[in-house]
Protein backbone atom coordinates (compact mmCIF):
# COMPACT_ATOMS: atom_id res chain seq x y z
CA UNK A 1 0.00 0.00 0.00
CA UNK A 2 2.76 2.14 1.30
CA UNK A 3 4.45 1.76 -2.25
CA UNK A 4 1.46 2.08 -4.23
CA UNK A 5 1.29 5.57 -2.64
CA UNK A 6 4.87 6.31 -3.11
CA UNK A 7 4.43 5.37 -6.36
CA UNK A 8 1.46 7.79 -6.99
CA UNK A 9 3.37 10.38 -5.69
CA UNK A 10 6.52 10.04 -8.10
CA UNK A 11 4.54 9.57 -11.00
CA UNK A 12 2.87 12.79 -10.25
CA UNK A 13 5.78 14.74 -9.78
CA UNK A 14 6.80 13.61 -13.26
CA UNK A 15 4.09 14.47 -14.91
CA UNK A 16 4.15 18.18 -13.63
CA UNK A 17 7.78 18.19 -14.53
CA UNK A 18 6.83 17.00 -18.48
CA UNK A 19 4.17 19.02 -18.71
CA UNK A 20 5.77 21.69 -17.19
CA UNK A 21 8.03 22.15 -20.05
CA UNK A 22 11.05 21.03 -18.27
CA UNK A 23 12.68 19.01 -21.51
CA UNK A 24 12.21 22.04 -23.49
CA UNK A 25 13.49 24.45 -20.94
CA UNK A 26 16.79 21.76 -20.36
CA UNK A 27 17.17 21.56 -23.86
CA UNK A 28 17.31 25.55 -24.41
CA UNK A 29 19.80 26.05 -21.38
CA UNK A 30 21.92 23.41 -22.84
CA UNK A 31 21.89 25.45 -26.31
CA UNK A 32 22.85 28.26 -24.36
CA UNK A 33 25.71 26.88 -22.74
CA UNK A 34 27.35 25.43 -26.25
CA UNK A 35 26.19 29.32 -27.29
CA UNK A 36 28.25 30.83 -24.75
CA UNK A 37 31.10 28.68 -24.90
CA UNK A 38 31.90 28.97 -28.70
CA UNK A 39 32.03 32.43 -28.32
CA UNK A 40 34.42 31.68 -25.81
CA UNK A 41 36.46 29.44 -27.49
CA UNK A 42 40.11 30.59 -29.11
CA UNK A 43 40.03 30.95 -32.62
CA UNK A 44 42.72 28.79 -33.11
CA UNK A 45 40.38 25.96 -32.34
CA UNK A 46 38.09 26.77 -35.31
CA UNK A 47 40.78 25.87 -37.15
CA UNK A 48 41.05 22.15 -35.73
CA UNK A 49 38.98 19.51 -37.39
CA UNK A 50 38.18 17.95 -34.07
CA UNK A 51 37.49 20.31 -31.86
CA UNK A 52 34.67 20.53 -34.75
CA UNK A 53 33.57 17.28 -34.30
CA UNK A 54 33.01 17.64 -30.94
CA UNK A 55 30.86 20.64 -31.04
CA UNK A 56 28.88 18.78 -33.30
CA UNK A 57 28.38 15.86 -31.00
CA UNK A 58 27.94 18.01 -28.48
CA UNK A 59 24.92 19.98 -30.35
CA UNK A 60 23.57 16.41 -31.09
CA UNK A 61 23.60 15.45 -27.39
CA UNK A 62 21.27 18.65 -27.13
CA UNK A 63 19.10 18.13 -29.84
CA UNK A 64 18.30 14.66 -28.78
CA UNK A 65 17.60 15.86 -25.70
CA UNK A 66 19.98 13.17 -23.79
CA UNK A 67 20.57 15.14 -21.09
CA UNK A 68 17.12 16.15 -20.37
CA UNK A 69 16.15 12.19 -20.53
CA UNK A 70 19.21 11.26 -18.29
CA UNK A 71 17.80 13.79 -15.55
CA UNK A 72 14.68 12.09 -16.18
CA UNK A 73 15.20 8.99 -15.44
CA UNK A 74 16.07 8.78 -11.79
CA UNK A 75 12.21 9.55 -11.05
CA UNK A 76 11.36 6.77 -14.03
CA UNK A 77 13.70 3.98 -11.97
CA UNK A 78 12.01 4.87 -9.03
CA UNK A 79 8.74 4.61 -10.12
CA UNK A 80 9.69 1.05 -11.99
CA UNK A 81 11.76 -0.34 -8.92
CA UNK A 82 8.52 0.65 -6.44
CA UNK A 83 6.20 -1.06 -9.18
CA UNK A 84 8.67 -4.36 -9.49
CA UNK A 85 9.11 -4.75 -5.77
CA UNK A 86 5.33 -4.75 -5.29
CA UNK A 87 4.61 -7.14 -8.05
CA UNK A 88 7.52 -9.99 -7.22
CA UNK A 89 5.96 -9.82 -3.80
CA UNK A 90 2.59 -10.79 -4.96
CA UNK A 91 3.95 -13.20 -7.53
CA UNK A 92 6.21 -14.29 -4.49
CA UNK A 93 3.05 -15.76 -2.90
CA UNK A 94 1.79 -17.87 -5.38
CA UNK A 95 5.25 -19.84 -6.56
CA UNK A 96 8.71 -18.84 -6.80
CA UNK A 97 9.30 -20.21 -9.99
CA UNK A 98 7.05 -17.55 -11.44
CA UNK A 99 9.38 -14.79 -10.26
CA UNK A 100 13.01 -16.64 -11.76
CA UNK A 101 11.00 -17.62 -14.91
CA UNK A 102 9.49 -13.34 -15.53
CA UNK A 103 12.81 -11.86 -14.17
CA UNK A 104 14.97 -14.06 -16.37
CA UNK A 105 13.29 -13.76 -19.68
CA UNK A 106 13.50 -10.19 -20.06
CA UNK A 107 17.03 -9.71 -19.04
CA UNK A 108 17.95 -10.38 -23.17
CA UNK A 109 16.54 -6.49 -23.27
CA UNK A 110 19.33 -5.35 -21.01
CA UNK A 111 21.60 -6.93 -22.62
CA UNK A 112 20.44 -6.03 -26.32
CA UNK A 113 20.33 -2.51 -25.30
CA UNK A 114 23.51 -2.20 -23.79
CA UNK A 115 25.23 -3.65 -26.67
CA UNK A 116 22.89 -1.94 -29.20
CA UNK A 117 23.85 1.43 -27.35
CA UNK A 118 27.33 1.02 -27.34
CA UNK A 119 26.97 0.63 -31.10
CA UNK A 120 24.79 3.38 -32.18
CA UNK A 121 27.21 5.70 -30.09
CA UNK A 122 30.09 4.10 -31.70
CA UNK A 123 28.15 4.52 -35.62
CA UNK A 124 27.93 8.08 -34.08
CA UNK A 125 31.05 9.23 -33.32
CA UNK A 126 32.30 7.41 -36.95
CA UNK A 127 29.54 9.56 -38.69
CA UNK A 128 30.43 12.76 -37.15
CA UNK A 129 33.13 14.05 -39.71
CA UNK A 130 30.47 12.89 -42.63
CA UNK A 131 27.58 14.41 -41.14
CA UNK A 132 29.27 17.90 -40.67
CA UNK A 133 30.47 17.94 -44.46
CA UNK A 134 26.95 16.87 -45.29
CA UNK A 135 25.49 20.09 -42.98
CA UNK A 136 28.57 21.96 -44.98
CA UNK A 137 27.29 20.88 -48.59
CA UNK A 138 23.75 21.74 -47.54
CA UNK A 139 24.39 25.44 -46.14
CA UNK A 140 26.25 25.70 -49.47
CA UNK A 141 22.72 25.86 -51.39
CA UNK A 142 21.59 28.51 -48.75
CA UNK A 143 24.00 30.92 -49.06
CA UNK A 144 23.35 33.48 -52.19
CA UNK A 145 27.44 33.57 -53.00
CA UNK A 146 27.95 30.11 -53.43
CA UNK A 147 24.61 29.04 -55.40
CA UNK A 148 25.56 31.88 -57.67
CA UNK A 149 28.85 30.70 -58.11
CA UNK A 150 27.34 26.70 -58.60
CA UNK A 151 24.86 27.97 -60.88
CA UNK A 152 27.10 29.93 -63.68
CA UNK A 153 29.99 27.63 -63.32
CA UNK A 154 27.76 24.44 -63.42
CA UNK A 155 28.56 22.31 -60.65
CA UNK A 156 25.42 22.79 -58.72
CA UNK A 157 24.92 19.38 -59.95
CA UNK A 158 28.11 17.66 -58.92
CA UNK A 159 27.62 19.21 -55.51
CA UNK A 160 23.47 17.80 -55.20
CA UNK A 161 25.17 14.34 -56.18
CA UNK A 162 27.54 15.08 -53.57
CA UNK A 163 25.03 15.69 -51.12
CA UNK A 164 22.82 12.80 -52.03
CA UNK A 165 25.90 10.51 -51.91
CA UNK A 166 26.97 11.29 -48.15
CA UNK A 167 23.13 11.54 -47.21
CA UNK A 168 22.33 8.16 -48.61
CA UNK A 169 25.67 6.54 -46.83
CA UNK A 170 24.64 7.84 -43.32
CA UNK A 171 21.51 7.30 -43.73
CA UNK A 172 22.49 3.68 -45.10
CA UNK A 173 24.31 3.10 -42.14
CA UNK A 174 21.47 4.23 -39.55
CA UNK A 175 19.16 2.22 -41.95
CA UNK A 176 21.96 -1.61 -41.22
CA UNK A 177 21.87 0.14 -37.03
CA UNK A 178 17.92 0.16 -37.34
CA UNK A 179 17.65 -2.98 -38.75
CA UNK A 180 20.23 -5.15 -36.06
CA UNK A 181 18.02 -3.29 -33.66
CA UNK A 182 15.25 -4.54 -34.60
CA UNK A 183 16.34 -8.12 -34.97
CA UNK A 184 17.68 -7.94 -31.41
CA UNK A 185 14.16 -6.57 -29.97
CA UNK A 186 12.63 -9.59 -32.07
CA UNK A 187 14.96 -12.09 -30.31
CA UNK A 188 13.98 -10.08 -26.50
CA UNK A 189 10.32 -10.64 -27.51
CA UNK A 190 10.72 -14.01 -28.62
CA UNK A 191 11.96 -15.02 -24.99
CA UNK A 192 9.78 -12.74 -23.46
CA UNK A 193 7.03 -14.70 -25.19
CA UNK A 194 8.26 -18.17 -24.27
CA UNK A 195 8.73 -17.28 -20.66
CA UNK A 196 4.92 -15.98 -20.34
CA UNK A 197 3.67 -19.54 -22.36
CA UNK A 198 6.10 -20.64 -19.45
CA UNK A 199 4.18 -19.19 -16.68
CA UNK A 200 0.58 -20.42 -18.00
CA UNK A 201 2.21 -23.80 -17.85
CA UNK A 202 3.71 -23.72 -14.51
CA UNK A 203 -0.10 -22.14 -13.19
CA UNK A 204 -1.68 -25.32 -15.22
CA UNK A 205 0.71 -27.58 -12.90
CA UNK A 206 -0.13 -25.58 -10.16
CA UNK A 207 -3.69 -25.52 -10.37
CA UNK A 208 -3.87 -29.07 -11.58
CA UNK A 209 -1.79 -30.19 -8.51
CA UNK A 210 -4.29 -28.29 -6.01
CA UNK A 211 -1.53 -25.61 -4.99
CA UNK A 212 -3.27 -22.93 -6.54
CA UNK A 213 -7.06 -22.90 -7.63
CA UNK A 214 -8.71 -21.34 -10.29
CA UNK A 215 -8.95 -17.93 -9.00
CA UNK A 216 -5.30 -17.72 -8.21
CA UNK A 217 -4.62 -19.03 -12.02
CA UNK A 218 -5.46 -16.12 -13.46
CA UNK A 219 -4.20 -13.71 -11.01
CA UNK A 220 -0.88 -15.41 -10.88
CA UNK A 221 -0.50 -14.74 -14.85
CA UNK A 222 -1.75 -11.33 -14.68
CA UNK A 223 0.96 -10.65 -11.81
CA UNK A 224 3.41 -12.52 -14.12
CA UNK A 225 2.61 -10.41 -16.87
CA UNK A 226 2.73 -7.41 -15.04
CA UNK A 227 6.22 -8.19 -13.92
CA UNK A 228 7.60 -8.65 -17.13
CA UNK A 229 6.64 -5.60 -18.25
CA UNK A 230 7.36 -3.35 -15.84
CA UNK A 231 10.84 -5.26 -15.36
CA UNK A 232 10.96 -4.84 -19.53
CA UNK A 233 10.66 -1.58 -19.30
CA UNK A 234 13.58 -0.48 -16.63
CA UNK A 235 15.85 -2.94 -17.81
CA UNK A 236 15.71 -1.62 -21.41
CA UNK A 237 15.86 1.86 -19.25
CA UNK A 238 19.12 0.81 -17.98
CA UNK A 239 20.67 -0.90 -20.74
CA UNK A 240 20.68 2.18 -22.89
CA UNK A 241 21.66 4.51 -20.03
CA UNK A 242 25.59 4.32 -20.80
CA UNK A 243 24.72 5.29 -24.09
CA UNK A 244 23.00 8.26 -22.98
CA UNK A 245 25.87 9.17 -20.39
CA UNK A 246 28.38 8.62 -23.33
CA UNK A 247 26.43 11.02 -25.40
CA UNK A 248 26.64 13.69 -22.19
CA UNK A 249 30.02 13.11 -21.54
CA UNK A 250 30.58 14.67 -25.52
CA UNK A 251 28.55 17.56 -24.00
CA UNK A 252 30.40 18.03 -21.14
CA UNK A 253 33.92 17.81 -23.17
CA UNK A 254 33.05 20.84 -25.31
CA UNK A 255 32.23 22.68 -22.35
CA UNK A 256 35.30 22.15 -20.58
CA UNK A 257 37.63 23.02 -24.11
CA UNK A 258 39.67 25.86 -22.68
CA UNK A 259 38.67 29.01 -23.16
CA UNK A 260 40.26 32.31 -24.18
CA UNK A 261 43.25 33.46 -21.98
CA UNK A 262 41.99 35.96 -19.46
CA UNK A 263 44.48 38.49 -18.77
CA UNK A 264 44.20 40.73 -15.80
CA UNK A 265 47.36 43.42 -16.92
CA UNK A 266 45.10 46.52 -18.35
CA UNK A 267 46.44 48.37 -21.09
CA UNK A 268 44.50 51.11 -22.91
CA UNK A 269 47.32 52.73 -24.74
CA UNK A 270 50.56 51.72 -26.37
CA UNK A 271 53.39 54.04 -25.68
CA UNK A 272 56.52 52.82 -26.93
CA UNK A 273 56.63 49.02 -29.21
CA UNK A 274 55.10 45.98 -29.79
CA UNK A 275 57.95 43.23 -29.72
CA UNK A 276 58.00 40.08 -31.47
CA UNK A 277 61.15 37.43 -30.22
CA UNK A 278 61.92 34.64 -31.55
CA UNK A 279 58.02 33.61 -32.81
CA UNK A 280 57.51 30.23 -34.02
CA UNK A 281 53.85 29.15 -34.65
CA UNK A 282 52.16 25.96 -36.26
CA UNK A 283 48.62 25.16 -37.05
CA UNK A 284 46.39 22.63 -35.31
CA UNK A 285 47.56 19.15 -37.14
CA UNK A 286 49.95 20.98 -39.58
CA UNK A 287 53.28 19.47 -40.05
CA UNK A 288 55.06 22.37 -41.02
CA UNK A 289 55.80 25.36 -39.13
CA UNK A 290 54.08 28.61 -41.01
CA UNK A 291 55.81 31.37 -38.62
CA UNK A 292 59.81 30.19 -37.92
CA UNK A 293 61.78 32.70 -36.01
CA UNK A 294 60.21 35.71 -36.24
CA UNK A 295 61.90 39.25 -34.56
CA UNK A 296 60.54 42.25 -34.80
CA UNK A 297 60.38 45.42 -33.46
CA UNK A 298 56.64 47.76 -34.33
CA UNK A 299 57.42 50.84 -32.82
CA UNK A 300 54.39 53.10 -31.61
CA UNK A 301 53.31 55.40 -34.34
CA UNK A 302 54.53 53.20 -37.28
CA UNK A 303 53.58 52.42 -40.25
CA UNK A 304 54.52 48.94 -41.58
CA UNK A 305 53.58 47.08 -44.08
CA UNK A 306 53.89 43.41 -44.14
CA UNK A 307 54.29 42.44 -47.82
CA UNK A 308 55.38 38.28 -49.25
CA UNK A 309 53.42 36.34 -51.60
CA UNK A 310 50.33 34.23 -50.88
CA UNK A 311 50.77 32.50 -48.19
CA UNK A 312 53.76 33.44 -46.87
CA UNK A 313 52.39 33.56 -43.53
CA UNK A 314 51.21 37.41 -43.37
CA UNK A 315 47.39 36.51 -42.37
CA UNK A 316 49.12 34.38 -39.38
CA UNK A 317 51.65 37.13 -38.42
CA UNK A 318 49.00 39.63 -38.24
CA UNK A 319 46.66 37.27 -36.19
CA UNK A 320 49.34 36.48 -33.40
CA UNK A 321 50.40 40.02 -33.12
CA UNK A 322 46.82 40.47 -32.30
CA UNK A 323 46.60 37.85 -29.93
CA UNK A 324 43.57 36.36 -31.82
CA UNK A 325 45.91 33.14 -32.06
CA UNK A 326 48.11 31.76 -28.73
CA UNK A 327 51.96 32.16 -28.29
CA UNK A 328 53.22 28.62 -29.23
CA UNK A 329 57.16 29.55 -29.05
CA UNK A 330 58.46 32.85 -28.28
CA UNK A 331 57.12 36.22 -26.92
CA UNK A 332 54.70 39.03 -27.94
CA UNK A 333 55.19 42.26 -25.98
CA UNK A 334 53.40 45.62 -25.55
CA UNK A 335 55.41 48.08 -23.56
CA UNK A 336 57.42 45.10 -22.41
CA UNK A 337 54.14 43.35 -21.06
CA UNK A 338 53.12 39.61 -22.48
CA UNK A 339 50.27 40.01 -24.45
CA UNK A 340 48.92 36.87 -23.27
CA UNK A 341 48.76 38.61 -19.55
CA UNK A 342 46.66 41.80 -21.03
CA UNK A 343 43.16 42.23 -20.16
CA UNK A 344 41.04 40.82 -23.60
CA UNK A 345 38.44 43.87 -23.45
CA UNK A 346 40.92 46.56 -22.78
CA UNK A 347 43.43 45.38 -25.31
CA UNK A 348 40.61 45.33 -27.93
CA UNK A 349 39.32 48.77 -26.93
CA UNK A 350 42.96 49.78 -28.20
CA UNK A 351 42.84 48.19 -31.72
CA UNK A 352 40.67 48.05 -35.02
CA UNK A 353 40.72 45.20 -37.44
CA UNK A 354 39.97 45.09 -40.63
CA UNK A 355 40.52 42.23 -42.64
CA UNK A 356 39.90 40.28 -46.14
CA UNK A 357 36.93 38.95 -45.14
CA UNK A 358 34.72 41.51 -44.79
CA UNK A 359 31.57 41.60 -43.83
CA UNK A 360 28.02 42.74 -45.52
CA UNK A 361 25.25 43.83 -42.57
CA UNK A 362 21.96 44.28 -43.94
CA UNK A 363 21.96 47.30 -41.41
CA UNK A 364 21.93 51.02 -42.34
CA UNK A 365 24.28 52.90 -44.09
CA UNK A 366 25.25 54.51 -40.36
CA UNK A 367 25.08 51.36 -38.24
CA UNK A 368 27.16 49.51 -41.23
CA UNK A 369 30.04 51.91 -40.41
CA UNK A 370 29.37 53.31 -36.52
CA UNK A 371 28.51 49.47 -35.19
CA UNK A 372 32.45 49.42 -34.22
CA UNK A 373 31.85 52.27 -31.89
CA UNK A 374 28.04 52.93 -31.63
CA UNK A 375 28.87 55.77 -28.81
CA UNK A 376 29.48 58.18 -31.77
CA UNK A 377 26.87 56.16 -33.98
CA UNK A 378 24.85 59.71 -34.25
CA UNK A 379 28.78 61.25 -35.44
CA UNK A 380 27.32 62.54 -39.04
CA UNK A 381 30.63 64.23 -39.92
CA UNK A 382 32.89 61.35 -38.44
CA UNK A 383 30.63 58.60 -40.54
CA UNK A 384 30.74 60.89 -43.71
CA UNK A 385 34.44 61.48 -43.15
CA UNK A 386 35.25 58.29 -42.99
CA UNK A 387 33.21 57.32 -46.01
CA UNK A 388 35.22 60.08 -47.74
CA UNK A 389 38.10 58.54 -46.43
CA UNK A 390 37.56 55.61 -48.19
CA UNK A 391 36.17 57.24 -51.66
CA UNK A 392 32.51 56.02 -50.84
CA UNK A 393 31.19 59.07 -51.30
CA UNK A 394 27.26 59.09 -50.37
CA UNK A 395 24.84 61.05 -49.79
CA UNK A 396 24.20 62.70 -46.27
CA UNK A 397 21.03 62.10 -46.50
CA UNK A 398 21.25 58.20 -47.59
CA UNK A 399 22.90 57.56 -44.07
CA UNK A 400 19.75 55.61 -42.66
CA UNK A 401 19.03 54.15 -45.82
CA UNK A 402 19.10 50.31 -45.02
CA UNK A 403 21.51 48.67 -47.08
CA UNK A 404 21.63 44.76 -48.82
CA UNK A 405 18.65 43.05 -51.09
CA UNK A 406 18.08 41.11 -48.39
CA UNK A 407 15.43 43.77 -46.77
CA UNK A 408 14.69 45.84 -49.93
CA UNK A 409 17.64 47.79 -49.13
CA UNK A 410 20.08 49.45 -51.69
CA UNK A 411 22.57 47.03 -52.67
CA UNK A 412 26.15 47.70 -53.32
CA UNK A 413 29.32 46.19 -55.37
CA UNK A 414 31.78 44.51 -53.87
CA UNK A 415 34.62 46.58 -53.97
CA UNK A 416 32.09 49.20 -52.26
CA UNK A 417 30.95 47.12 -49.42
CA UNK A 418 34.50 46.39 -48.91
CA UNK A 419 35.28 49.96 -48.83
CA UNK A 420 32.56 49.87 -46.69
CA UNK A 421 34.08 47.72 -44.12
CA UNK A 422 37.45 49.33 -43.98
CA UNK A 423 35.14 52.64 -43.43
CA UNK A 424 33.99 51.36 -40.16
CA UNK A 425 37.61 49.58 -39.03
CA UNK A 426 38.84 53.23 -39.55
CA UNK A 427 35.67 54.80 -37.92
CA UNK A 428 36.34 52.99 -34.63
CA UNK A 429 39.11 55.70 -33.35
CA UNK A 430 41.75 53.04 -32.07
CA UNK A 431 45.44 53.96 -32.01
CA UNK A 432 46.48 50.58 -33.15
CA UNK A 433 45.34 49.33 -36.84
CA UNK A 434 45.84 45.95 -38.46
CA UNK A 435 44.71 45.70 -42.12
CA UNK A 436 44.85 42.57 -43.58
CA UNK A 437 44.91 43.15 -47.17
CA UNK A 438 41.99 45.32 -46.96
CA UNK A 439 41.69 46.25 -50.42
CA UNK A 440 42.03 43.01 -52.37
CA UNK A 441 39.06 43.29 -54.11
CA UNK A 442 40.08 47.08 -55.17
CA UNK A 443 42.09 48.00 -58.13
CA UNK A 444 45.89 48.33 -57.45
CA UNK A 445 45.15 52.18 -58.39
CA UNK A 446 41.80 52.74 -55.80
CA UNK A 447 43.66 50.44 -52.64
CA UNK A 448 46.58 53.29 -53.17
CA UNK A 449 44.61 56.37 -52.81
CA UNK A 450 42.65 54.68 -50.10
CA UNK A 451 45.77 53.68 -48.01
CA UNK A 452 47.53 57.23 -49.09
CA UNK A 453 44.21 59.00 -47.64
CA UNK A 454 44.59 56.34 -44.16
CA UNK A 455 47.95 57.17 -43.90
CA UNK A 456 47.70 61.08 -43.81
CA UNK A 457 45.25 61.20 -41.19
CA UNK A 458 46.37 58.39 -39.22
CA UNK A 459 49.33 60.51 -37.61
CA UNK A 460 50.52 58.46 -34.24
CA UNK A 461 48.62 55.64 -34.84
CA UNK A 462 50.06 52.78 -35.32
CA UNK A 463 49.16 50.77 -38.28
CA UNK A 464 50.47 47.33 -39.54
CA UNK A 465 49.31 46.37 -43.43
CA UNK A 466 49.55 42.85 -44.70
CA UNK A 467 49.64 42.82 -48.25
CA UNK A 468 50.48 40.75 -51.07
CA UNK A 469 50.75 43.77 -53.33
CA UNK A 470 54.18 46.37 -52.71
CA UNK A 471 52.06 49.76 -54.45
CA UNK A 472 51.78 51.17 -50.47
CA UNK A 473 55.11 49.93 -49.88
CA UNK A 474 57.09 53.45 -50.51
CA UNK A 475 54.41 55.45 -48.03
CA UNK A 476 54.98 53.37 -45.04
CA UNK A 477 57.88 53.79 -42.86
CA UNK A 478 59.06 50.47 -42.84
CA UNK A 479 58.23 47.30 -45.09
CA UNK A 480 58.78 43.59 -43.66
CA UNK A 481 59.33 40.84 -46.54
CA UNK A 482 57.99 37.79 -45.53
CA UNK A 483 58.80 34.66 -47.46
CA UNK A 484 57.67 30.91 -46.15
CA UNK A 485 57.30 31.96 -42.91
CA UNK A 486 60.43 33.87 -41.82
CA UNK A 487 61.12 37.56 -42.15
CA UNK A 488 63.34 37.80 -45.15
CA UNK A 489 63.75 41.29 -45.44
CA UNK A 490 62.84 44.88 -43.80
CA UNK A 491 63.77 48.62 -44.22
CA UNK A 492 62.55 51.15 -46.16
CA UNK A 493 61.46 51.26 -50.19
CA UNK A 494 64.93 52.32 -51.47
CA UNK A 495 66.43 50.51 -48.96
CA UNK A 496 64.99 46.91 -50.17
CA UNK A 497 65.40 48.07 -54.19
CA UNK A 498 69.02 48.72 -53.29
CA UNK A 499 69.14 45.17 -51.95
CA UNK A 500 67.55 43.51 -55.09
CA UNK A 501 66.72 40.69 -53.06
CA UNK A 502 62.92 39.72 -52.59
CA UNK A 503 61.04 42.78 -52.38
CA UNK A 504 62.66 43.60 -55.43
CA UNK A 505 61.72 40.97 -57.16
CA UNK A 506 57.77 41.44 -55.82
CA UNK A 507 58.04 44.94 -56.96
CA UNK A 508 59.09 44.65 -60.07
CA UNK A 509 56.69 42.07 -61.40
CA UNK A 510 53.62 43.99 -59.89
CA UNK A 511 54.89 47.76 -61.07
CA UNK A 512 53.41 47.75 -64.08
CA UNK A 513 50.15 47.98 -61.96
CA UNK A 514 50.56 51.17 -60.21
CA UNK A 515 51.36 52.97 -64.01
P1 LIG B 1 49.39 34.78 -46.34
O1 LIG B 1 48.58 35.70 -45.50
O2 LIG B 1 50.80 35.24 -46.51
O3 LIG B 1 48.75 34.46 -47.66
P2 LIG B 1 48.72 32.75 -44.40
O4 LIG B 1 49.21 33.26 -43.11
O5 LIG B 1 47.26 32.87 -44.68
O6 LIG B 1 49.55 33.37 -45.59
O7 LIG B 1 49.08 31.21 -44.53
C1 LIG B 1 50.42 30.77 -44.36
C2 LIG B 1 50.47 29.25 -44.47
O8 LIG B 1 49.72 28.68 -43.41
C3 LIG B 1 49.89 28.72 -45.76
O9 LIG B 1 50.78 27.77 -46.27
C4 LIG B 1 48.59 28.04 -45.36
O10 LIG B 1 48.42 26.87 -46.10
C5 LIG B 1 48.84 27.71 -43.91
N1 LIG B 1 47.56 27.81 -43.15
C6 LIG B 1 46.75 28.87 -43.07
N2 LIG B 1 45.67 28.59 -42.31
C7 LIG B 1 45.83 27.31 -41.90
C8 LIG B 1 45.06 26.42 -41.08
N3 LIG B 1 43.91 26.78 -40.53
N4 LIG B 1 45.52 25.17 -40.87
C9 LIG B 1 46.68 24.77 -41.43
N5 LIG B 1 47.46 25.55 -42.21
C10 LIG B 1 47.04 26.80 -42.45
Amino acid sequence: MAGYVLKQILQFISNITINAGVYERCTDYHKQAIAQKSSRLPLILYEDSETMNIKTRAMDCVNREVLSQIYMSSAVFATSAISIISLVSVLASYNLLFILLSLLTVMPYFIARRLRGKDFYALKQRQTKRVRYRDYLWELFNDKTAVKEMRTMGFDQYLREEFKETRVEIDKELWEFSKKDALSLLFCDTIRVIGYTASVVLALVLTISGEINIGLFGASIGAFLAVQNETKKFLMDLGSLPEKISFAKDYYAFLDLPEERKGSVQKESLTESIRLEQLEFTYPNAGAKTITGVNLEILKGEKIAIIGENGSGKTTLSKLILGLYPVQQGRITYDGEALEGLNQETFFQMVSIISQDFMRYSLTLRENVSISDLERADADRDILGVLAMVDLDMDPAQLDRMLGREFDGLELSGGQWQKLSIARGLFRNSELIVMDEPTSALDPLIENQILMNFLTVAQGKTAVIVSHRTGLCRYVDRIVVMKAGEIVEVGSHSELIQREGEYTRLYTTQEQWYV
